[in-house]
């Protein structure tokens, strides 16, 4: 199996992003699969939802994006996750105005990643919700986006802006990049508003749109201030069982 390279992208703030790259990871790691959490977001909320501890990182992607350090010896392992973990904190938000000046910025990643590639199956790269220059470094590098997305009113709306912005670096920079899922996300299914918006969903999206809906659940809330995935803080909860039933989905379809 090659090396599969996810983004979990959506402008929208809030909308499960990070808690799908944590537990995705923990439960991609839980069927045996070798899999690293990029964190590219300066808040560094999937760096601290896997156990570690940011104002300890002596070397992270800041330091791998600016060629400071090696992804190999960047790597953190989240034992609560059974993964790795390059890591951040605020300081990311300095390489955003470092970058700038260098060559192939946007490249970055994509060149980083390279010679540790074989060591993974899975790569998830957790994106910030603005479309800086740290998103656009996660979008060049990976060959399919997830989108987790609340099924609100203005959600496909928000979700046009994305699927443009992909397809725009598909044409001029990475063109294998292609939305891979649509994930519902605090998902309710009583609802009407769900409802009709999944309907929209399947006729924009068709397969695109995974089966797998993530419902509320206090203890994918809860887990990360515990420095857990779901899956090491609750086995049972129905959030945990969720992220488990999305990784079996992405597995049959890779
Ligand atoms: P940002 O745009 O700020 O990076 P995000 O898209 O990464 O946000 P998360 O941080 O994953 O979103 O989630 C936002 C908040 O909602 C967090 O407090 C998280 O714990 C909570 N949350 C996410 N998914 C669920 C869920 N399925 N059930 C309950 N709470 C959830
Ligand atoms: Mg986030």
């Amino acid at each position: 199996m090659t090396t599969k390279i996810i983004a979990v992208a959506n402008q929208k703030g809030g909308v499960g992003k990070t808690t799908t790259v944590v537990n995705l990871a923990a439960s991609l790691a839980h069927h045996g699969k070798r899999v690293l959490v990029i964190d590219l977001d300066p808040q560094g909320n999937a760096t601290t939802g896997s156990g570690v501890d940011k104002s300890s990182i002596e070397s992270g992607v800041y330091q791998v994006l600016l060629g400071e350090a090696e992804v190999k010896d960047a790597v953190i392992h989240s034992e609560a996750g059974g993964y790795d973990v390059l890591a951040a904190n605020r300081t990311l938000a300095g390489a955003e105005v470092e970058l700038v000046q260098e060559i192939a910025r946007e490249m970055r990643l994509k060149n980083a990643l390279e010679p540790v590639l074989a060591d993974y199956d899975f790569v998830l790269i957790d994106c910030p919700p603005t479309l800086t220059l740290l998103t656009l470094n996660g979008l060049v590098a990976a060959e399919g986006v997830i989108v987790p997305m609340v099924c609100e009113y203005y959600a496909l709306e928000g979700i046009s802006d994305l699927v443009a912005t992909v397809r725009k670096i598909r044409q001029a920079i990475n063109p294998r990049l292609d939305i891979l899922a649509i994930v519902r996300t605090l998902y309710d299914s009583r609802s009407r508003l769900s409802q009709e918006v999944t309907e929209q969903l399947q006729a924009h999206f068709g397969k695109q749109l995974f089966e797998t809906t993530i419902p509320r659940s206090v203890r994918l809330a809860e887990a990360p201030s515990h420095g857990l995935p779901a899956l090491a803080y609750d086995g049972k909860a129905k959030g945990t069982l969720a992220y488990l039933a999305l990784a079996e989905e992405l597995l049959a379809r890779s």
